[in-house]
């Protein structure tokens, strides 16, 4: 397996700034790919500000910013930059159709020993492999918000994964500073699979009055030693991210306890989604 040296990240929302910035920080050469460019203004703005926050707290030295920041560039053609990439992190929104058109991209352009990985939460791949001529060096790279602060990493062979892609990948997470979890390809991986039902459960507490949304968050919190209770911690993910992924567990294990909860998706229709809006089971400035 070739060294990875440039590591190119496509897509430069939330995930995709965060990947950006921990991979420039742990001294790869990045290229931050987007369809826009405003977003890829947007993105270069918060990983300054994160590096400052880090800084001041004394998890990186004030000086090394300016060469953290030095090492990543942006562009609005990934094709180009996938040319000269070693390995690929695909952070776009989560929707087959956009992660098939970007593989499709970074399969045509990036270089045959270039990985090609996904941060994908829920859609398989193997389905995003298999649109690819290189299904062995596809693999998921899961990592979790924010990217800078959250140690986990989970590693999801798909069906046709190399040994060698996943050597890679493992040992990429690694010098990332990431713990990484192996996990196979099944819907939700490990995360999703148990934290969304929990989730989904907290809901239907709610909806059939067992108790209030603060006291059933103070039960998981204060009990479980949760930093955040369900109904929060749904808030603060978007109860339409919810929704759909409590919609490929039913979907993909086809069992009934797995079926969302009735209130979430009428709080989803009302388009209380939680933080973002400033509406969901609490309400935010
Ligand atoms: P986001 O909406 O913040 O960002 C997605 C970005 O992709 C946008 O900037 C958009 O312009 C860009 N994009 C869309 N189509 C593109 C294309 N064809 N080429 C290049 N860029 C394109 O989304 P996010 O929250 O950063 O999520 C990205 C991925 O990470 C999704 O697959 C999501 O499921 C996954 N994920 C999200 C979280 C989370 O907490 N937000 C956690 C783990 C994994």
């Amino acid at each position: 397996m070739a060294d990875i040296r440039s590591i190119l990240v496509v897509g430069a929302g939330t995930m995709g700034n965060g990947i950006a910035h921990v991979a420039a920080q742990y001294g790869y050469e990045v290229t931050l790919a987007d369809v826009s460019s405003e977003q890829l203004d947007r993105a270069l703005a918060t990983i300054r500000t994160n590096l400052e926050r880090q800084a001041k707290k004394g998890a990186i030295a004030e000086n090394d910013i300016p060469d953290i920041l030095g090492r990543i560039v942006t562009t609005t053609d990934a094709a180009s930059a996938a040319a000269k990439a070693d390995f690929a992190i695909e952070a776009a929104s989560e929707n087959f159709d956009v992660k098939r058109s970007v593989f499709r991209t970074l399969d045509e352009h990036a270089p045959s020993h270039c990985i090609l990985a996904t941060n994908t939460s829920s859609i398989s791949i193997t389905t995003i492999a298999a649109t690819t001529s290189r299904a062995d060096r596809v693999i998921g790279m899961h990592f979790f918000n924010p990217v800078p602060v959250m140690k986990l990493c989970e590693i999801v062979r798909g069906q046709a994964t190399s040994d060698e892609t996943f050597a890679a990948t493992f040992a990429l997470a690694q010098a990332l500073g990431k713990t990484p979890v192996t996990v196979q390809d099944y819907p939700g991986f490990v995360s999703n699979r148990i934290l969304m039902p929990m989730i989904n459960e907290a809901v239907y507490c709610l909806m059939e009055g067992v108790a209030s949304a603060e006291d059933i968050d103070t039960v998981m919190k204060l009990g479980m030693n949760h930093p955040m209770g369900p109904l929060q911690l749904a808030d603060f993910i978007g109860l339409d991210v919810c929704l759909a992924i409590m919609e490929v567990l039913h979907e993909g294990l086809g069992d009934d306890k797995y079926r969302p909860c009735p209130l979430l998706r009428r709080m989803v229709a009302a388009g209380y989604l939680g933080r973002k809006t400033g509406r969901g089971f609490y309400t935010y400035q």
